[in-house]
């Protein structure tokens, strides 16, 4: 027996996740196989930061059949090939988390071993001259990998991502989801109205009398989950006591050229700082644990630390890391700020929405919303924000920076998913990844051996290849990859020339 399917859904909220999930689900369910409406309210706003991203991304572009051009000239965006991270380990030290590896298995055996081995030898290079990503970014050059494979070099495998503004974004997405038949109401919802016999949302009471009805609700609220958490009492887990960071100061500046292809964030007394650079401006901020710095300090640190000259006031975010205990109960799934946040050092919760939509469609519910399938989303869900959590963590547990913020981290306890990861990378340079990891080897390999933690032994395979053969191979797999790098163009004239924003009337 079938049960009914899902008729109306609604979407409260009209941030980034509100519109990602309008224009997902609209392609997938468009008219006359669901009714989709969206409310959001102008008044509040949005929450306007969140401009950095990871490859997925252009996944869900493909998915909505978006061209990435059009999609890049008109949220003002650039190109990304991964993070920068200045003064994070100790000061002084610069390494780069790229979309890429560090090149093909040898002898069965991960690229970073060899790399270990020449480095045990005295090899200063660092591993990042192995990534194509990187050798591109240190030259603020940019192409996509199919224009570099179009040369054949096999050298040149990566990905990559976007910076856009947050704002643009989400006008994007609605203009994408209203012309797929997404029904868009503004106004402020005052109360949410429960079926006094399941507990389900029935509907949202709109502060002006309106009332919108719906089968399946998706929260998107941002941080007030106004169903998830206010109307259905879904509880928090706190992570604060792991990411002891718990606030930002935002602040726009202008646009300085070159345009880097890559986010920077550069670690800071209590906390970090980010850099976006985008067509018309560059994005700012100051992420940092108010357990250390008070505010008026990280207003300073930031101000004295812009390229440019500000082109705003700075403004303050509050937020609690964690994630809601569960992300769907009964009618209702949240996504996006509503569902949870961490610190943007990796640029995940872009991420975190789109994959979370995709599970929704995955699994979507039937209008009697068997609890099996709610059960088994967010078991996938909260896995996936534990693997990211742990991801964050390792930035800053291992550091050897002396102020408190630092200290606190070194010593603090960590899950016992991370200890583990950490033991067996030190004993033997692998690292033991679990279901539901958003991040690969290469990106675990990047932030240890980023931060100088290096395991006590490489694979021993290593020592079966002759040294003069390893130290050849090793050398003209740099080369080529620096060679391909230099005859990439420059991620600005790029952006200039292909996906230009368009021109103020
Ligand atoms: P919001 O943007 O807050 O939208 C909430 C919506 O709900 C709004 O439309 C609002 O009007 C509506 N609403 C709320 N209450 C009501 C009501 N009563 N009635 C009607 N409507 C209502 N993510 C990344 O991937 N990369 C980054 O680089 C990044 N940087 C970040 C930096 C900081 C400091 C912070 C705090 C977050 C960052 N994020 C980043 C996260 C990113 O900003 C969010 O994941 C993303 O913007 C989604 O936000 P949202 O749509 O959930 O919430």
């Amino acid at each position: 027996m079938t049960a009914a399917p899902i008729r109306r859904i609604v979407i409260a909220g009209g941030g980034t996740a509100g519109w990602m999930a309008a224009a997902l689900l609209a392609r997938f369910l468009p008219p006359p196989h669901a009714e989709i409406l969206l409310v959001e309210s102008d008044e509040i706003g949005t929450i306007g930061v969140g401009e950095a991203t990871v490859p997925l991304m252009a996944q869900f572009n493909g998915v909505l059949g978006i061209d990435e051009k059009d999609f890049v000239a008109r949220t003002e965006g650039t190109f990304k090939l991964g993070i920068q991270f200045r003064d994070w380990g100790e000061m002084g030290n610069v390494h780069f988390n790229g979309f890429g590896d560090y090149g093909d298995a040898i002898q069965g055996v991960s690229p970073h071993h060899h790399w270990l081995k020449l480095h045990r030898l005295g090899d200063a290079s660092p591993i990042e001259d192995w990534s194509m990503p990187y050798a591109a970014a240190k030259r603020d050059r940019f192409a996509p990998p199919e224009m570099v494979h179009r040369q054949g070099d096999e050298a040149a495998f990566y990905k990559y991502a976007y910076h856009f503004d947050a704002g643009l974004y989400a006008r994007y997405l609605r203009g994408y989801a209203e012309t797929r038949g997404v029904v868009r109401e503004e106004g402020r919802i005052g109360k949410v109205e429960l079926d006094p016999e399941s507990g389900h949302v029935a509907a949202l009471l709109m502060a002006d009398g309106r009332r919108f009805a719906g089968d399946l609700f998706i929260d998107c609220t941002g941080f007030v989950g106004l169903l998830i958490s206010k109307a259905l009492g879904v509880a928090y887990v706190d992570w604060s006591g792991l990411l002891p960071c718990d606030r930002a100061i935002a602040v726009p500046s202008a646009r300085r050229d070159p345009l880097t292809p890559y986010t920077r964030s550069t670690a800071r007394a209590a906390g970090w700082q980010w850099r976006i650079p985008l067509q018309h401006r560059t994005g700012n901020g100051h992420v940092y644990s108010s357990a250390f710095l008070s505010d008026d300090e990280a207003v300073d640190q930031l101000m004295a630390n812009l390229d440019c000259a500000p082109l705003s006031e700075p403004r303050l975010l509050r937020f609690t890391t964690g994630h809601r205990a569960k992300f769907w109960d009964r009618n209702v799934v949240a996504l996006g700020l509503a569902a949870g946040f961490m610190e943007p050092l990796e640029s995940t919760s872009i991420q975190i929405i789109q994959t979370g939509l995709a599970r929704l469609v995955e699994y979507l519910p039937d209008r009697d919303f068997d609890p099996a399938v709610a059960d088994e989303y967010n078991r996938v869900t909260a896995n996936e924000y534990a693997r990211i959590r742990d991801f964050l963590i390792l930035h800053y547990c291992r550091s050897r920076r002396s102020e408190p913020m630092w200290e606190h981290c070194r010593t603090m306890a960590i899950p016992d998913t991370l200890a583990h990861k950490i033991a067996v990378w030190e004993a033997c340079g692998r690292v033991p990844l679990l279901s539901e990891e958003s991040y690969q080897e290469p990106s675990w390999v990047s932030i240890f051996l980023g931060n100088q933690v290096l395991p006590r032994r490489y694979d021993p395979i290593v020592d079966q290849l002759p040294i003069e053969k390893l130290r050849g191979g090793m050398n003209q797999r740099r080369a080529a990859i620096a060679q391909v790098a230099d005859h990439m163009p420059p991620h600005t004239l790029f952006v200039d020339r292909t996906c230009p924003a368009p021109v103020a009337a």
